[in-house]
């Protein structure tokens, strides 16, 4: 007997007939003698489609009522899918985040799970139901409906898994898989059978955009083993999971695993910030304090004796936020001005063996120097680099260091 929490995306749900054939999968899930909990995300665009409806109203809509509103799309899955397993004769109950007893910190739009109280999900299982809960979504101390982040049902996933302490975590997906890179940019992107928790993340973080990065966070936090793969065939996908000795020997030669590329990128850059202990202090506390994530950061060198300009890159999702910061930071900080350029995306090489292997930037310099791509920023870890380019430019940098690093498949 095992419990298994099953997670299905939004193209898995999108009309009808695939709702069915996601009830036909979990009910074979349960078999007999399965525990199944099912998480989904809102059919098909759903959630683009109320954003933009939102937007039609009010250009600066409240963070709680988007909240309020997105929440609606997981709950008609929810609802759906309950009901299509009912009519195949198991039972079925859906849930809300809340009634499901995901605990959520209060932030609007970008919430963090604080804890899961699983009492109603494990009384209904005992009840011998398959158990449909609405990812994306959880609710506060107040009962304030607040959701996770664009793709957090992922994170929801994972996190009832850790908390029922799951047998699987299966996050089914439209591809069949973590890939080298975008298929549909690079099509001999290969299929990737098991990847580190560590390059995982580096993955989603760089724009990889199969799962939400907090899911991975929270899946090596718990350890939790996730199965991503296709709703639309029995293949097997990608295993994510701890780093194991088979990967670390294949590494020896296989120095990058993956490519990504983040397109939604925003550069920011602050003119004449004092060159003085506390400006970076003070203009990135005011971020993070919009719960803003910065991603590359660069201060240039000294323009004058005082002053430096500084840039640094966020989610163009977040440019009213970083506006509304700015606006109040820079003058108080004593820099000059800012600016915000858009049409540069992130290209990032991944890879746990660049610790062991030397030289592996500098390859990455030399494919886009040959394809004549000027670099605008930098940024690495330690088994990352990552370039901002002209968004133009970006496909064919990716397939260029696709083949580069040895990836094609034959
Ligand atoms: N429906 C939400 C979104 O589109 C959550 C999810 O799909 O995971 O971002
Ligand atoms: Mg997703």
């Amino acid at each position: 007997m095992a419990l298994i929490v099953q997670k299905f995306g939004g193209s898995s749900v999108a009309d009808a007939e695939r709702i069915k054939r996601v009830a036909k999968r979990v009910v074979e899930a349960a078999g007999t003698e399965n525990s199944v909990v099912v998480v989904v995300s809102a059919m098909g665009d759903t959630t683009d489609i109320l954003l933009d409806l939102a937007k039609q109203l009010n250009e600066h809509p409240q963070p709680r009522e988007i909240d309020m509103l997105m929440a609606t799309g997981e709950q008609q899955s929810i609802a759906l899918l309950a009901m299509a397993i009912q009519a195949m004769g198991k039972d079925a109950i859906s849930l809300t985040g809340l009634q499901a007893g995901v605990m959520t910190d209060g932030v609007s739009r970008k919430s963090k799970i604080l804890s899961i109280d699983c009492h109603r999900v494990e009384e209904e299982l005992e009840q011998g139901k398959i158990v449909v809960v609405a990812g994306f979504q959880g609710g506060d101390e107040h009962g304030e409906i607040n959701t996770l982040g664009r793709g957090g049902s992922d994170t929801s996933a994972v996190a009832l898994a850790a908390a029922l302490d799951a047998d699987v975590c299966e996050i089914f997906t439209d591809v069949d898989g973590v890939y080298t890179t975008d298929p549909r940019i690079v099509p001999k992107a290969k299929k990737i059978p098991v990847i580190s928790y560590d390059e995982m993340l580096e993955m989603a973080c760089a724009g990889a955009g199969v799962l939400q990065p907090r899911s991975v966070e929270l899946a090596k936090q718990f350890g939790v083993k996730i199965h991503v793969r296709s709703s639309f065939n029995y293949n097997e996908g990608t295993i994510v999971q701890e780093e194991c000795e088979m990967q670390k020997e294949l590494e020896k030669s296989m120095v990058v695993s993956g490519v990504a590329l983040d397109d939604n990128v925003l550069q920011v850059t602050v003119f004449d910030t004092p060159d003085a202990p506390g400006s970076a202090s003070k203009l990135f506390t005011a971020l993070a304090d919009a719960r803003i994530n910065v991603d590359m950061i660069v201060q240039s060198g000294n323009r004058t004796e005082q002053e430096n300009d500084m840039s640094f890159t966020v989610s163009s999702d977040d440019k009213d936020k970083v506006i509304a910061t700015l606006d109040k930071i820079v003058p108080e900080i004593g820099a000059s001005s800012y600016t915000l350029t858009e049409g540069f995306g992130k290209v990032s090489i991944i890879g746990a063996g660049m610790i062991t292997n030397p030289g592996v930037a500098a390859r990455m310099f030399q494919v886009l120097a040959e394809k004549q791509c000027n670099i605008k920023m930098i940024s690495t870890s330690e088994i990352k680099v990552s370039c901002l380019i002209d968004l133009a430019d970006c496909n064919a940098v990716i397939a260029a260091l696709h083949t580069a690093f040895g990836l094609d498949a034959e």
